[in-house]
């Protein structure tokens, strides 16, 4: 993502292509993790025949299920890329699917400035994105190459993750509804430790100018294109996942049943009634729930970093753009 606010925006695009986007960025974990020597595999120059800019392609290392192509030197010894490995497992057992097991290849450029000049070239129509997740159809035998594109900045550790969440998902559910692919990616972005709690969008919510935020599950499921999503639907879709997930069990459970209905059928149907059958007043319990976490900020460990990390924004000014405060 890449904005002045912790979300980010996906383009669907109608040929079949799903790109998904963000712009801000965050970080641990471990796994079983295949790291090759970041070996040269090719002397390919930066740009093709034809002039215009050429993908990475110099250097390639593999962290299943992702492999990492760049034009320079990735300092893959890092704990990102281990974290990065165990995020397969994590995903897919928090949220009961069956483990994928499509490659997705992972893009680094060097900087902002070749991503920029690539991504101009290869996707003109595109939208100004500081990282892409592209779903491309082959030309043959209906699969498809799952694709992230990025470069190494600042914000590396979150860009990733939220697009290889994107990636991930997308190798287990062709068709994930815009809100919810949005509203998980926006969730497993954060590390694992941090179990989905993004403080600037708690605090957003909460503390916004005109009080806690009024959320609207059916307007949500609604939105269809990314140019209706801004940051505010961003942070809706974090808080209904983070209430389905951190709340009650059963709550958890109408996600997972509807993501295995999903990976049937891909217009199951909204999925406010089911959870409207766990919380029968669903914008109050989607209210307690957040009310909860902002309480509990002060006892545990969520809420020790959540205070570390979000004083200065939640307690003394809440209104400025959290652009400054976050990630
Ligand atoms: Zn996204």
């Amino acid at each position: 993502m890449s904005k002045c606010w912790n979300a980010l925006i996906a383009v669907r695009a109608p040929t079949g292509i799903c790109l998904a986007a963000f712009t801000l960025a965050f970080l641990p974990g471990c796994h079983s993790l295949k790291l090759n020597s970041n070996s040269p595999t090719s002397d390919k120059t930066e740009t093709k025949a034809d002039g215009s800019p050429a993908a990475p392609s110099k250097f390639s290392f593999r962290v299943a299920p992702y492999v990492f192509m760049s034009d320079f030197e990735v300092p893959h010894d890092q704990p990102l890329f281990q974290e990065l490995a165990g995020m397969r497992d994590q995903i897919y057992k928090e949220l009961q699917l069956p483990p994928g097991n499509a490659v997705v290849q992972v893009y680094l450029f060097e900087d902002h400035a070749r991503y920029q000049l690539f991504m101009q070239s290869r996707y003109p129509e595109l939208p100004e994105r500081r990282a892409f997740f592209v779903a491309q159809p082959r030309a043959i035998g209906g699969a498809e190459d799952l694709l992230v594109y990025t470069f190494w900045g600042e914000r590396i550790q979150q860009d990733l993750r939220h697009e290889l969440t994107h990636a991930l998902l997308h190798s287990v559910i062709r068709d994930v509804p815009l809100w919810l692919d949005e509203g998980l990616a926006e969730y497993f972005e954060l590390p694992p430790d941090r179990k989905g709690l993004n403080p600037a969008h708690l605090a957003s919510l909460r503390r916004g100018p005109l009080g806690p935020y009024k959320p609207d599950l059916t307007r949500l499921e609604g939105l269809t294109e990314v140019k209706q999503m801004t940051p505010t639907e961003y942070r809706e879709s974090w808080a209904w996942v983070h209430l389905m997930l951190r709340d009650k069990p059963e709550a958890k459970v109408v996600l997972t049943n509807y993501l295995r209905q999903l990976r049937l059928n891909a217009t199951p149907g909204p999925l406010e009634p089911k959870l409207a059958a766990v919380f029968p007043a669903l914008d109050e319990a989607f209210d307690k729930h957040l009310a909860q976490f902002e309480a509990s900020g002060r006892a545990d460990a969520d809420g020790r970093w959540w205070l570390e990390r979000g004083r200065g924004c939640v307690s003394i000014c809440p209104i400025v753009p959290y652009v400054l405060l976050v990630l």
